[in-house]
C-alpha cells in the first residue's frame, strides 16, 4: 500500500499570507489554512517526506512523524528547503543523518543557504544531513544507505561511529543515489526556467512547482491512481501552472483522481473552490492540509 498525507498545500507565502484581511486568509474553515507545499509518504515500510520548508517543524509536530527513512527535494526554493535545519530533532532521536535527496544543482544551494551545515567542524547541534545526489534516473530509497550512528559527545557535538568502533567527526556528506531495483521515478518539469523534479511511488505521483512538462515525461505518468499538480492562479504565471493549464494537464494524464496543491489566496474557499472544480468531470479537486490518499 502507498499512502499520501499532504502535511502543506499552500504557496511559497502560505495561506492565511501575514495580514491580508481577504475572505480566504479570513476564512474560519481549517481547509483554508494552509501551509506551504510538502507531502509525507508511507511506501514500501518506508517514510518519505517530499520537500521541507518553513513549516516543517509544524508540519511533523501536527502529523505526529516520528521517524523520517528520507526526505526528497523537488527543488531549491526556500519554501521547500527553509526547514531542513530542523532536521535536528530526528538526528537526536535516530541517532544518524538526515538522508536528503536532491540534484546536484539543489545541492549547490543547499550549500550556500546552510554552509554551517557542510563544515568541517561544525559547531555542536548543526544538522547532519547525508545528501544522495539524484538525476532522472529512477532511484532507489531503502534504510540501509545511513552513514553511519551518530554519538553525542557532550560539549563537542556529533561524532559517527566507524566500523570498528572508533568515533570520527565527520560522516559520508554526500554521495551518488543507488539505481539498482529503484523504487522512485523522477519526474522532470519546469518552474520557470528552473529544472525541477516530481516523483512517483507506485501508483501516486506528485508534481509540484511546474509550469512545463515536456510530452516524453508524461508516459512514467501511465496507470496512475492518484496525480498532485500544482496551480497558483486563474492567471498564467511565469513559474507555476494556472489552473487552466492544470486541468488541461491533468485530463491528458488521466489519473483516476488529480488534486490541487500549492494553492493561492487568489482561489475561493476551500468548499467553493471544490464546488467550482466540479465542472471538470467531479476528478479534479484541491488539496487540503491533512488530506490522505491511498493507493
Ligand atoms: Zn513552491
Ligand atoms: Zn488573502
Ligand atoms: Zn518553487
Amino acid at each position: 500500500m502507498t499512502r499520501l498525507r499532504f502535511l502543506g498545500t499552500g504557496t511559497s507565502q502560505g495561506v492565511p499570507i501575514i495580514a491580508c484581511q481577504c475572505p480566504v486568509c479570513k476564512s474560519l474553515d481549517p481547509r483554508d489554512k494552509r501551509f506551504r507545499s510538502s507531502a509525507f509518504v508511507e511506501y514500501e515500510g518506508l517514510n518519505i517526506l517530499i520537500d521541507a520548508g518553513p513549516d516543517f517543524r509544524s508540519q511533523m509536530l501536527q502529523a505526529d512523524i516520528r521517524h523520517l527513512d528520507a526526505i526528497l527535494l523537488t527543488h531549491n526554493h526556500k519554501d521547500h528547503t527553509g526547514g531542513l535545519d530542523d532536521v535536528r530533532s530526528f538526528n537526536y532521536i535516530d541517532r544518524k543523518a538526515a538522508e536528503i535527496y536532491c540534484e546536484e544543482r539543489v545541492l549547490k544551494s543547499l550549500k550556500n543557504d546552510y554552509s554551517y551545515a557542510f563544515e568541517e567542524e561544525k559547531y555542536p547541534g548543526a544538522p547532519e544531513w547525508h545528501v544522495h545526489l539524484i538525476d532522472e534516473r529512477p532511484f532507489r530509497v531503502d534504510s540501509l544507505g545511513h552513514s553511519g550512528e551518530l554519538v553525542w559527545v557532550h560539549d563537542k557535538g556529533y561524532y559517527y561511529r566507524q566500523a570498528d568502533g572508533s568515533l570520527s567527526n565527520t560522516g559520508e556528506i554526500v554521495s551518488e543515489a543507488s539505481h539498482d531495483n529503484p523504487n522512485v521515478i523522477p519526474i522532470r518539469g519546469l518552474h520557470g526556467q528552473m529544472p525541477v523534479l516530481g516523483f512517483r511511488f507506485g501508483n501516486i505521483a506528485y508534481l509540484t512547482d511546474m509550469s512545463h512538462i515536456e510530452d516524453s515525461e508524461l508516459e512514467k505518468l501511465r496507470g496512475l491512481k492518484h496525480l498532485t499538480l500544482n496551480t497558483v492562479s486563474y492567471h498564467p504565471h511565469h513559474s507555476h501552472f494556472s489552473l487552466e493549464e492544470a486541468v488541461a494537464l491533468a485530463k491528458r494524464i488521466g489519473a483516476e483522481h488529480t488534486w490541487l496543491t500549492h494553492l493561492s489566496h487568489t482561489f475561493p474557499t476551500h468548499g467553493e473552490f471544490v464546488e467550482k472544480l466540479k465542472q471538470y468531470g467531479g476528478n479534479i479537486e484541491p488539496a487540503y492540509d491533512g488530506l490522505t490518499i491511498e493507493d
